[in-house]
């Protein structure tokens, strides 16, 4: 059989934290922070330069070459390259000992002088890539005869990249807690080199030298309290397609049910039978994030406003959100872990529905909204991971799948069990089958049913003449759509 494979690209991003601290105390500190914050103002200000320049000579970016195309094998047409307008900029605003003489209006050297060229450079090629995204939707905009939403000028602020020759990342293989950054830095007089001291770490390491991964410049991330270097890997992947997929008559599925109590349940089935589950429980984290938004209804109900640039309000949320993000990325960490137990395996999620967030208190629906945003996440993260690791996801219509029988398809019903006593319930943990008799965990029954869903099997079998009213409202007649593009471009990268 032909390997019908294809590339990808999957990205993925390590933040390593600046060491601003206390440590060795007085002046030196306060001034490294001070320079990383004089260094990029420059750059935005060389930057907002630029962005005005291209802006004079926008018919520049337009402006098409005609050259012999070795593959059509004639004269055809293309836009000039980032490389060849950031040449030509260059030429018109840098003075050298070859060209004295830049555009009176647009001397860049003489506005900014001693200005190392590989910022240079980075900010030439931020200002073509803003003004150019800034004129085509421009163009959409006119083109489109709306009287509002006209796009915005374009910005100049940027988080610094840190090309080959700004920075390097200094290792002390024995000792990790003497590792730092030799970064270019502007003090507000001069341009230096200054080490700074990074919180480095085992994690970061085995990422950073891990096989297959290939370091992008990285970028300097400077928030209120700290400063982050955000270091981006890409990989390039070869992956199966599903539909090729699809013909292996043995394909082991692995399909994840999102829940609240239990954040993921993921079962893998091949010819047919579930051959592993795994139930990633939350440990109290819906409890945990409820407490701390209970407190900040509470206050914000006291205050008889909501009030969120509070300070101790945003250190809570700061709380809430680190939580979810960090179970976003264990539960995450799992599901990708079951599908390298599978080589050549599809990962199966629901096509995410919300939970209401409406009715009940203001904290539970505050609560519920959290809880949605970190099923979202876990998909993300989980596509990501598992996509670096060549699994390719498909997301399946969820039409049904907490409510029917996993074992004979017959529409059940959900119950709870209080005191040996049972009682039937919307939200009950467990399911109950009518016809078979079959009784399970809900959320198994559910991630037992999403394979179905991938198979079109029982309730999910394509109907013969859909009405069409009723195809439009379960969300289109295709019930196996593709997870959006994944694998056949760059998946979004997993910050961590
Ligand atoms: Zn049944």
């Amino acid at each position: 059989m032909r390997m019908n494979r294809h590339m990808g690209q999957a990205t993925r991003t390590t933040k390593l934290l600046l060491d601003l601290g206390k440590r060795t105390q007085g002046g030196t500190n306060t001034s490294k922070r001070a320079y990383l914050e004089a260094t990029v103002e420059l750059l935005n200000a060389a930057r907002a330069f630029y962005v005005a320049f291209f802006l004079a000579h926008a018919d520049k970016l337009s402006e098409r070459v005609s050259y012999f195309s070795e593959k059509h094998l004639e004269e055809r047409e293309r836009a000039l390259s980032a490389n060849e307008l950031l040449t030509w900029a260059e030429f018109l605003t840098v003075e050298t000992n070859e060209h004295p003489d830049p555009l009176r209006d647009w001397n860049f050297s003489r506005a900014f002088p001693d200005f190392p060229f590989l910022y240079r450079r980075a900010v030439i090629k931020d200002a073509i890539g803003k003004v150019k995204s800034y004129l085509s939707n421009l163009s959409n905009w006119h083109h489109s005869g709306k009287q509002k939403g006209k796009p915005g000028q374009p910005g100049a602020s940027n988080h610094p990249t840190l090309y080959e020759g700004t920075f390097s990342l200094e290792l002390d293989g024995l000792d990790q807690r003497e590792s730092f950054v030799r970064l270019k830095i502007y003090t507000g007089e001069r341009w230096a080199w200054v080490n700074y001291p990074v919180k480095y770490s085992r994690y970061f390491e085995q990422r950073r030298t891990e096989l297959g991964w290939e370091q992008q410049s990285p970028k300097l991330v400077l928030r209120p309290k700290h400063a982050e270097l955000h270091c981006s890997q890409v990989k390039a992947v070869k992956a199966r397609k599903i539909n090729e997929s699809k013909q292996d008559p043995h394909l082991v599925t692995v399909a994840v049910d999102l829940n609240v109590k239990n954040l993921a349940v993921i079962t893998a089935r091949q010819d047919g039978a579930i051959i592993e589950t795994v139930f990633v429980r939350d440990h109290g984290l819906d409890q945990h994030r409820y407490g701390h938004l209970k407190r900040i209804a509470q206050k914000q109900w006291l205050s008889g406003k909501p009030v969120k640039g509070e300070h101790s309000n945003r250190q809570l949320w700061g709380h809430v959100g680190r939580m979810n993000e960090e179970a976003a990325h264990k539960v995450s960490r799992s599901i990708a872990n079951v599908c390298a137990k599978y080589p050549g395996c599809v990962l199966l999620f629901e096509r995410l529905r919300k939970i209401p967030a409406k009715g009940g208190s203001k904290s539970r629906r505050m609560n519920r909204k959290r809880t949605n945003q970190l099923r979202g996440q876990i998909n993300q993260h989980a596509k990501d991971k598992a996509y670096a690791q060549g699994t390719v996801t498909v997301e399946v219509n969820p039409h049904g799948t907490s409510q029917y029988c996993s074992r004979c398809g017959a529409r059940g019903e959900r119950f709870s069990s209080r005191g040996g006593k049972r009682i039937q319930a919307k939200w009950g943990k467990l399911f109950r089958c009518p016809v078979c008799h079959y009784e399970a965990h809900a959320d198994f029954n559910a991630s037992v049913n999403v394979h179905r869903s991938f198979y079109r099997e029982w309730h999910w079998q394509p109907r013969k003449k859909p009405p069409p009213k009723a195809a439009k409202r379960s969300g289109g007649g295709d019930p196996l759509s593709p997870a959006t593009g994944r694998g056949e471009e760059a998946c979004g990268g997993t910050p961590r």
